[in-house]
């Protein structure tokens, strides 16, 4: 990857703490030297209840735009002119673009989830989608798999008032402790994690058991850091097809960089900006 700065060079940033780990930086200036586009993309540590410092500075030092990781993707709204659709639905905001002073808030994880499934040959229409975890990436992933036409969303949480919070007022989606997860495996479709569980320095081990899980059921985490997770692993044990979350972290890049740009990525340009991401982020879909 080759950056090149002018004096008319845009600045774009992913903004979160911490952020230090962050792969967006590589994967959006990887974008947009393929592309052509006169910007830049830097990381940027930002402490928990500070974002409307940043949006002063964002401001004052001409800031295109940003994506926001934990814990400001709930505490930019009230800062926001305008959100889509997809971002007030879930309420919860991961891409800002600037303009004239203005603050444009998108939420990109949904879809960018939607379109990884896609590289496993599936999608929502008419599936049961179970979703283990009730918290931000549950969110997300669950009012776009409703929207998107899934026949039901189940959401299984530690906590059951939060998953039932999740669910309240939408048709088609309900709530379910975890005690009660085994009981909805024999005919869940797709089976998501979006718990920390399994992650590069998050304990616990209290992944379900699989057993019962519908012979022909997808199994993917959210989480990509190991790239084989131990709830990845279990699905493997009996015999599903798997993948990790580096396909959501991928495509949601991709949109949200056409939603900074103005620009809708037909699907060929998607495709073709995933394929050279999954080489330079060198985490396999798989897990493999
Ligand atoms: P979050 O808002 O903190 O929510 C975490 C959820 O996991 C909550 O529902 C929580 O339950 C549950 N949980 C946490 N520890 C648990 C445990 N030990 N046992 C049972 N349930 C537990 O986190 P998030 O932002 O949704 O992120 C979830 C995961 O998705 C993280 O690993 C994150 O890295 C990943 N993620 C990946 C992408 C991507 O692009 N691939 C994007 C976003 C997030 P309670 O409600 O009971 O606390």
């Amino acid at each position: 990857m080759k950056i090149e700065y002018r004096n008319s060079t845009g600045l774009l940033a992913v903004i979160g703490d911490p952020i230090g780990h962050s792969l967006s930086p590589l994967l959006q200036n990887t974008m947009l030297e393929m592309l052509g586009e006169d910007f830049i993309y830097i990381a940027v540590p930002v402490p928990a209840g500070t974002v409307a410092d940043f949006v002063s500075a964002a401001k004052t030092i001409g800031i295109r735009g940003f994506n926001l990781t934990m814990p400001h993707k709930e505490d930019i709204i009230p800062l926001l002119s305008e959100m889509t659709p997809e971002a007030a639905h879930c309420g919860s905001v991961n891409t800002v673009r600037l303009e004239n002073g203005l603050l444009y808030g998108h939420s990109t994880d949904g879809i960018g989830f939607r379109r990884s499934l896609k590289d496993f040959g599936r999608d929502y229409p008419g599936s049961i989608v179970t979703i283990l975890g009730a918290g931000g990436a549950a969110k997300s992933v669950a009012m776009n798999a409703i929207e998107s036409g899934a026949k039901e969303v189940r959401v299984v949480n530690r906590t059951l008032a939060r998953a039932e919070a999740l669910c309240r007022g939408e048709t088609n989606m309900r709530a379910f402790s975890l005690s009660e997860r085994e009981a909805l495996l024999h005919d869940t479709d797709i089976l998501i994690n979006c718990t920390p569980i399994g992650m590069t320095g998050v304990g616990g081990s209290q992944v379900p058991d699989l057993s019962a899980l519908k012979a022909d059921a997808l199994c993917m985490d959210c989480i990509y850091s190991p790239a084989m997770t131990p709830f990845m692993e279990e699905a493997r044990r009996t015999g599903h097809d798997v993948g990790n979350g580096i396909g959501m972290l991928i495509y949601q890049a991709i949109y949200a960089l056409g939603f900074f740009l103005k620009r809708e990525f037909g699907e060929d340009t998607v495709t073709a900006l995933g394929e050279r991401l999954f080489s330079v982020s060198g985490i396999h879909p798989r897990g493999l």
